[in-house]
C-alpha cells in the first residue's frame, strides 16, 4: 500500500498502568470513524496509531479529513512507507514529496529511529538523505535552523515512513474514557462550545433542549438539531431530548413573581435535565454559563439554580471572554448556525428587572405556588428523543 496515516497520541502517553485502556478505546474509535471510507487496518505501536487502507477502493481524502476530529490525537500525518534502506528512503522521499519540495526555497530532513538496529543514527539518516535531496534539487538550500519545508523520516519496526509536516489533531482524550454527560443545548453560541469542551476530555454527550412551542418555532428546534449534528463530527452519535416546556413557562408566568421568572425556569431545566441524565447514565450536567454574561449567570443566581439538583453542573466557559468562545465556535463550525435569528425559550417571558443576587430562601419561596413534581412529570412525558449522527 503506498500511503497510510500516522496519528500521534496526545495526553494518553502520560497515563500510567491504565494506558492500554485509553489506547484500546482510541483504536476502536478510529476504526469506527474510518468505516464509512472503506476497509482500513488500525493498530497502535509506540504511541502512534497506524491507519492503513486495505485496498484501492478506500476514500483516502474522506478518511484523512475525519482523522482531524478524533479526540486523543495530538498530531497527524499522511506518509509513505519505504524499505529500511537509504536508497529506498531517498527514492520514496523524492517520489512522494518532490512537488512540495519544489515549492520551497529551503529544507531540512528530520529523522527518528525507533528501530535501533538500523545502522545509521538519526543525525546520520538526516545528513545522508538531506545531502541526496540537495543534490537532486540544486535550487533548494539546506537550512537546519529555519527551513521552509521539513522532510521527516521515521525508521520504525516494520518500515521507514516518509512524510512532510504534521497537522494538528483534535487533542483531548479518546471519546468514552471519561463517562457520559448531559448537555443543556440551547440554540445559542455558548452551549455547543461547552459541550465540545467537555467532549474533548473523553466524555460522551447526550443533549437536552427545552422547547416552548408556539413561543419558539419549529425552526428553532431544527436549529438545535443542526447544532447537535455539527457537534457529532467530534463526539460521535448522540441523542437530543426535546422537552416540551410551554406548560411550565406559562405556569411560571401565571403564578410567580416576575423578577424570579428566569431563576425558576432554570431550576425546572436543571431538575428535568437531571432526570433525563439519570435515564441515559450521564454523571453530570453541562451548560454554557459564563460568569457575569446575563442576570442568571451571577454567582448567587448560579448557586440558587444548582442547589435543586445533586449532579455536578460543569460550566467549562465560566471564565472565558465572548471572543474566546466565538473563536472556538468558529473552529468547530457551530457559529454560523448559532447566530441564525430564532427565539430561545429563555427569551420568552424575560423579566424586566431580573433578580441578580437571589438567596435560596427567596427562590424557594418564589417557587412555592407551583407543583414542581407534577409539572416535571408531564414535561418528561412530553419529551421527544431525536438521534443525531454526523454525515458529511
Ligand atoms: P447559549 O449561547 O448557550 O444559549 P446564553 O449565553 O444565551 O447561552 P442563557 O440563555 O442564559 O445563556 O443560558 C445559559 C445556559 O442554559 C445555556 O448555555 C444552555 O446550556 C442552557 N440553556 C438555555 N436555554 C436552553 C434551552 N432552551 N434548552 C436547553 N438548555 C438551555
Ligand atoms: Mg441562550
Amino acid at each position: 500500500m503506498n500511503e497510510l496515516f500516522l496519528l500521534k497520541l496526545g495526553e494518553i502517553v502520560l497515563k500510567g498502568a491504565n494506558r492500554w485502556q485509553f489506547e484500546n478505546k482510541l483504536k476502536t474509535n478510529v476504526a469506527r470513524r474510518m468505516r464509512p471510507f472503506g476497509e482500513f487496518q488500525v493498530h497502535i505501536v509506540q504511541s502512534t496509531v497506524y491507519i492503513e487502507p486495505e485496498n484501492e477502493d478506500c476514500d483516502l481524502n474522506g478518511a484523512w479529513d475525519a482523522c482531524h476530529y478524533i479526540f486523543g490525537v495530538v498530531s497527524l500525518c499522511r506518509c509513505r512507507p519505504a524499505k529500511k534502506d537509504l536508497d529506498d528512503i531517498f527514492r520514496t522521499a523524492m517520489e512522494y514529496l518532490e512537488d512540495d519540495l519544489r515549492l520551497a526555497r529551503s529544507f531540512k530532513v528530520e529523522s527518528r529511529r525507533s528501530d535501533k538496529r538500523f545502522p545509521l543514527t538519526s543525525i546520520g539518516i538526516s545528513q545522508e538523505i538531506g545531502g541526496r535531496i540537495a543534490e537532486a534539487l540544486p535550487q533548494l538550500q539546506v537550512d537546519v535552523h529555519n527551513p521552509e519545508y521539513t522532510v521527516y523520516v521515521e525508521v520504525r519496526e516494520h518500515a521507514a515512513y516518509i512524510h512532510g509536516p504534521a497537522e494538528p489533531g483534535a487533542g483531548g482524550l479518546p471519546t468514552g474514557v471519561g463517562g457520559r454527560a448531559m448537555v443543556l443545548l440551547s440554540g445559542g453560541i455558548d452551549s455547543p462550545v461547552a459541550g465540545y469542551m467537555i467532549a474533548k476530555r473523553g466524555v460522551e454527550l447526550e443533549c437536552v433542549h427545552f422547547f416552548s412551542y408556539p413561543y419558539t418555532s419549529e425552526l428553532a428546534k431544527d436549529k438545535v438539531l443542526t447544532l447537535a449534528r455539527l457537534m457529532t463530527r467530534y463526539c460521535g452519535r448522540m441523542t437530543v431530548n426535546i422537552v416540551g416546556f410551554t406548560e411550565i413557562q406559562e405556569a411560571i408566568r401565571d403564578n410567580c413573581r416576575e423578577e424570579y421568572f428566569t431563576l425558576i425556569m432554570r431550576r425546572f431545566m436543571m431538575r428535568i435535565s437531571e432526570k433525563i441524565a439519570h435515564a441515559h447514565g450521564c454523571k453530570c450536567l453541562v451548560t454554557g454559563e459564563n460568569l457575569g454574561q446575563v442576570a442568571s449567570q451571577t454567582m448567587e443566581a448560579m448557586a440558587v439554580t444548582a442547589s435543586c439538583v445533586e449532579l455536578p453542573i460543569f460550566t467549562p466557559l465560566i471564565g472565558m471572554d465572548k471572543e474566546e468562545i466565538v473563536t472556538i465556535a468558529r473552529k468547530i463550525g457551530t457559529m454560523e448556525t448559532s447566530i441564525l435569528p430564532y427565539e430561545d425559550c429563555c427569551t420568552v417571558f424575560t423579566p424586566k428587572h431580573p433578580k441578580t443576587k437571589p438567596t435560596k430562601a427567596q427562590v424557594d419561596e418564589a417557587c412555592s405556588p407551583l407543583d414542581f413534581d407534577a409539572l416535571i412529570a408531564r414535561a418528561l412525558e412530553n419529551t421527544e428523543i431525536c438521534k443525531v449522527r454526523y454525515h458529511g
